[in-house]
């Protein structure tokens, strides 16, 4: 069978806030941009409870609404979104080169990488062994699952918050495990956390190992002040402990942080190499929100405009 190839002026890898509002742009300038979705649809935001902090939505708005409007804006100028995950690339080129699925090759002029973020996992045996049989990294997702039992969640900054909240309206109780004696959540956050009486906060606490063969059952936690050892029964254990950028398909051409993060000309969503942009999470460390991603979409979208306009009076 011949392979498929094709010719794109502008390529936007990731549908979260940034990849979405860097098509919008794009489609509005007459590039017709053609989106690749990546494994998650929509970004982290699909599975995130309700948005508060969005400008133009005063009643909140649940993550994949937002999202699917997001998606209906870019299509609505012309972006072509497609299912696909991009799983190699080649800077070299020019135009680049994209792998999606392993098997379709995209040339193209401009690359937007807006590939997000994924969650982080703790990395022990029983986490692995028990995943989606009571280990999970999305309350949202999987708490209905644990709706009247008691369940566990690591991690102490907001998403760890948001997602004790949440699950204190389904399940009986929450253990909340934080290894310092302080939360790194916003004010706001710990206070929602700590005035719930149905979530219980065990600090200096770390996880030994998940119990359970089959299921999650419990949970062999530590205290790592006095090195005290102790069981929990639960059903459900929930990770939130953070993200790490969607990036490893780039790592030989694109310049980053230790963590993985692309690094831009600061000012700019420009990378190292020309023509290739970076938006998002897949470059922020800091901010990390849905508005400050759509904002650097949009500069990409604006970058690659500019450059577009200067190759083509070569
Ligand atoms: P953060 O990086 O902010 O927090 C990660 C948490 O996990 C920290 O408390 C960290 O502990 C803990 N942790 C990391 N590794 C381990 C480990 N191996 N064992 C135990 N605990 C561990 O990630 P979040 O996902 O919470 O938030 C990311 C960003 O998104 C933040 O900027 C946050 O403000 C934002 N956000 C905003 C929301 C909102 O406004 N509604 C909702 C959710 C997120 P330690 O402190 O000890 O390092």
């Amino acid at each position: 069978m011949k392979p498929e190839i094709e010719k794109v002026k502008v390529l936007i890898i990731g549908s979260g806030p940034a990849g979405y509002t860097a098509a919008i742009y794009a489609s509005r300038a007459g590039l017709s941009p053609v989106l690749y979705t990546g494994g998650q649809p929509g970004g982290q935001l699909t599975i995130t409870n309700d948005v508060e902090n969005y400008p133009g939505y005063p009643n909140s708005v649940t993550g994949p609404e937002m999202m699917e409007d997001f998606r209906k804006q870019a299509e609505r100028f012309g972006t072509q979104v497609r299912y696909g995950l991009a799983t190699s690339v080649d800077f070299t080129t020019k135009p680049h080169t994209v792998i999606i699925d392993e098997q379709v090759t995209i040339h193209a002029d401009t690359v937007l990488i807006s590939t997000g973020a994924s969650a982080k996992w703790l990395g022990i045996e029983s986490e692995t062994r028990l995943n989606g049989k009571g280990v999970s990294a999305c309350a949202v997702c999987d708490g209905f699952f644990f709706r009247g039992q008691e369940v566990a969640i690591i991690g102490a900054g907001d998403t760890a918050c948001e997602e004790a909240s949440y699950l204190s309206n389904i399940c009986s109780k929450v253990y909340m495990l934080i290894r310092k004696d302080e939360m790194r959540a916003s004010q706001i956050m710990q206070k929602r956390v700590m005035n719930n009486p149905k979530i219980e906060i065990l600090w200096n606490t770390e996880t030994d190992e998940i119990l359970g063969d089959e299921e999650v059952n419990g949970v062999r936690i530590f205290n790592n002040k006095t090195g005290e050892k102790s069981e929990i029964a639960i059903s459900g254990f929930f990770v939130a402990i953070g993200h790490q950028p969607n990036t490893g398909i780039f790592k030989d051409y694109i310049h980053m942080d230790d963590a993985g993060y692309i690094k831009t000309i600061p000012g700019s969503t420009k990378t190292n190499v020309e023509g290739v942009f970076a938006c998002g999470d897949a470059q922020d460390n800091i901010y990390r929100q849905a508005v400050t991603a759509a904002g650097t979409g949009c500069m990409a979208a604006l970058d690659a405009e500019r450059y577009l306009a200067e190759f083509e009076n070569d």
